[in-house]
């Protein structure tokens, strides 16, 4: 696991500031961080919008200087902490982010909450999803069988279920622009905006991500692993909160979320995203009392398995989320047994982000991110590439050549 150097659990100003400006001070403004943050080429070079000008954003505003455009450079960040793995000084721009994040959730800086942010705080609150589905998010599991009871249980965290919807959403936002901010505010009073949510999705990212599940399903279940599904009842993590910087709001929810899964009798807990994972793991047992749970993502179940080799090239895209925030490695091990693997040129801790998490706000920079990286791995001739994450899936799923790890190990599995 990443040594985190602050939390961004910090719950007042005092505190955010306190912790910024020890991460951000260590800074000796070398730049090799540039180099290696993908937003810096995806918003043209902006100094502002890459690694080190986001440090040194941070400065001003400790200085006092609250006059600047701080939500765009901090909410575009990727929370990818490729700079982290060059810095020689080991300040983590990722972390300035979240904190900064954070100050700006909590009105520190005036104006600067973004609507869309608040928005699904409020809806999470209310309906343990951001975009207040139900049984939109269960439709995966129709006719499959689960144990009766909770004491191991496959949290999907609704990260496959909602990509569809997402990218719906983002293309929406990509039309309309700044009238999102009208927009946004109107959506979160309405009484129940699942139903206008539920009508906005992408037929073909549905039907794949939904049978990536049940390909997850099928594994565990010829793994021999005995587990359950909270089906309507599963609440969502709340990592859109923590992400957008929203942390008392997560703080309170996680742990609501955590009562639900006592009450339910949960003690094994099978994750499905790196996402979900990395929340868990890394947020869940810092800031929630009594989160107790065995935490496992489920290629760690998959082991007794035999699968047939596939004698075709190919590559790994690499999750963030699994290599750098929680050092999850199982998922190449798997690939490169069973295929001929070619990794492409940024791989491992150095790993080039999908752009995936600033697509619903920064659509057309996300997409620059994404072209980028499909490219690097079309540049290593591999006839499939594979990821490991829905959020990568969706936003590298440029040509039929793409798949989830979980379509390579079901068709594969003896
Ligand atoms: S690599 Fe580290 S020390 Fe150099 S500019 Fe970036 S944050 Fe500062
Ligand atoms: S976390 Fe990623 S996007 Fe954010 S500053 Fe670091 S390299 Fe850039």
């Amino acid at each position: 696991m990443i040594q985190r150097i602050y939390s961004t659990g910090e719950s007042s100003l005092n505190e955010v500031i306190r912790a910024l400006s020890s991460e951000a001070s260590n800074c000796i403004n070398c730049g090799f961080c540039e180099a290696v943050c993908p937003t810096i080429p995806a918003f043209d070079y902006k100094t502002s919008m890459g690694a080190r000008g986001r440090i040194n954003l941070a400065k001003e505003f400790l200085s006092g200087n609250h006059s600047l455009n701080f939500r765009d450079p901090f909410e575009s960040c990727l929370d990818c902490y490729a700079c982290f793995q060059v810095c020689p000084a080991h300040v983590n721009s990722g972390v300035v982010s979240e904190l900064m994040k954070q100050a700006i959730a909590e009105g520190q800086i005036e104006n600067q909450k973004h609507q869309v942010a608040e928005m699904i705080t409020k809806i999470v609150f209310k309906y343990k999803d951001p975009l207040g589905l139900k049984k939109e998010l269960t439709e995966w599991s129709k006719g499959l069988e689960f144990e009766n009871s909770y004491e191991t249980i496959l949290y999907t965290g609704h990260m496959h279920q909602l990509m569809a919807y997402n990218k719906k959403l983002s293309e929406m936002l990509k039309s309309i622009g700044e009238l999102y901010r009208f927009l946004a505010p109107l959506l979160s009073s309405l009484g129940n905006p699942s139903f206008i949510f539920s009508k906005f999705y992408d037929k073909k990212i549905k039907e794949r991500s939904e049978s990536q599940l049940k390909n997850i399903y099928f594994l565990l279940k010829k793994a021999g692993v005995k587990f359950s599904y909270l089906g309507v009842e599963e609440p969502y993590p709340g990592t859109l909160m923590i992400d957008m910087g929203y942390v008392n709001e997560f703080k309170q929810y996680a742990q609501w979320v955590t009562d639900l899964f006592h009450k339910k009798g949960v003690k094994n807990i099978i994750t499905v995203d790196p996402h979900t994972y990395d929340v868990l793991l890394n947020k869940y047992t810092k800031y929630v009392k009594g989160f107790d749970f065995n935490v496992t993502f489920y290629l760690d179940h998959l082991s007794t398995l035999k699968f047939s080799r596939l004698d075709k090239i190919v590559t790994y895209h690499e999750p963030c989320h699994l290599v750098r925030h929680t050092d999850h490695n199982v998922p190449k091990g798997f690939i490169e047994s069973i295929t001929n693997l070619i990794l492409p040129i940024h791989n491992g801790k150095n790993t080039y982000c999908c752009g995936g998490p600033i697509e619903a706000f920064y659509p057309k920079a996300s997409e620059k991110i994404s072209d980028k990286r499909f490219k690097e791995l079309k540049q290593t001739k591999a006839e499939i590439i594979i990821t490991s994450c829905p959020i990568c899936f969706v936003n590298l799923y440029k040509d039929e050549s793409v798949m989830d790890i979980s379509e390579l190990l079901a068709n594969l599995v003896t």
